[in-house]
């Protein structure tokens, strides 16, 4: 980072994720990853990203629970990343 950039933000921080100084007021607020905490904006949008993930995972495993669409279910459980496990 050159310091010419360093010296526009207003409140320069180090991102608790990735460790980049970033400006307070651009970053985005954590809600999974560092509660009550803002991380930079890149950090930001991957962990939106995740917790999008999670969500949808919640929602197939209650749906498979439920026995609706279970194949399908199952199927869209793997697209995302998240193949269904057995509960023990
Ligand atoms: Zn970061």
């Amino acid at each position: 980072m050159y310091d010419e950039d360093f010296e526009e933000m207003e409140m320069p921080c180090p991102c608790n994720n990735c460790g980049d100084w970033f400006d307070l007021n651009s970053g985005s607020a954590s809600n999974k990853w560092y509660p009550n905490t803002v991380i930079c904006k890149s950090c930001g949008d991957i962990e939106d990203h995740e917790v999008d993930i999670d969500n949808e995972e919640e929602d197939l495993l209650i749906e498979i629970e439920n026995g609706n669409n279970i194949r399908a279910n199952k199927k869209r459980l793997k697209e995302i990343g998240r193949p269904f496990k057995k509960k023990n």
